[in-house]
């Protein structure tokens, strides 16, 4: 059996998500590829999909336009396991508003109840990296990036929090789909990325 992970490849972290899902696939020791996908038809064919951090109004419109939005939504709800990061996350959520602009009425796969403030802990210059922890999903200890970085500042019954940092929601999990503000790519440590081709593993 191979896996056929996807990485959203229309705008964002795309290269270096496909190596930290490479370096997971060979980590673990299962069989899988990983290609950067655009198309409806590219997306059909997945086991599993990543959406990268970069940016969501330009994700978010541009899938529209080429229908990738709806068939990604089609397959979320038939359960293929999709890891949101970041901008990501922004896409799998129900409301987005930014913490300067408020609303922008930016297209959203609406699949997590959640509501999410864009650009939650500042602008580009305000990056920063912090220790956090996913004790729900084992990881103890992880570097988390924060780049333009996104908040949830309300989780419907069926979200699990995996991870709070300065009180504010950072990660969250609803079922086989998992968004998060800060970008595992762009660490050495790969454990959420393994975490995540494992779901994809258990779920073909
Ligand atoms: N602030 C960006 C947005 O709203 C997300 C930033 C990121 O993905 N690093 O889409």
């Amino acid at each position: 059996m191979s896996l056929n992970v996807g990485i959203l490849a229309i705008q964002g972290d795309v290269q270096e998500n496909i190596l930290s899902t490479q370096t997971a696939l060979k980590e673990l020791g299962i069989e899988g590829t990983v290609n950067g996908v655009t198309t409806p038809e590219e997306i059909s064919n997945l086991d599993g999909l990543i959406i990268p951090g970069g940016e969501s109004t330009t994700i978010g419109q541009l899938s529209l336009v080429n229908s990738s939005l709806k068939k990604i939504k089609e397959k979320i709800e038939n359960g293929m396991p999709v890891l949101g990061i970041c901008a990501g996350m922004i896409m799998l959520s129900k409301t987005a508003d930014d913490r300067v602009i408020g609303k922008t009425d930016q297209p959203l796969l609406e699949f997590l109840d959640i509501k999410i403030e864009r650009n939650s802990f500042g602008r580009q210059k305000d990056s920063f990296e912090a220790d956090i922890s996913m004790d729900l999903i084992d990881i103890p200890k992880f570097n988390g990036v924060f780049i333009r970085a996104p908040s949830v500042t309300e989780t419907g019954s069926d979200v699990e929090v995996l991870s709070k940092f300065n009180e504010k929601i950072i990660a969250v999990k609803k079922g086989n789909v998992i968004g998060t503000s800060f970008h595992p790519e762009l660490t050495y440590d790969v454990s959420l990325h393994k975490y995540f081709v494992n779901l994809v593993k258990q779920v073909k």
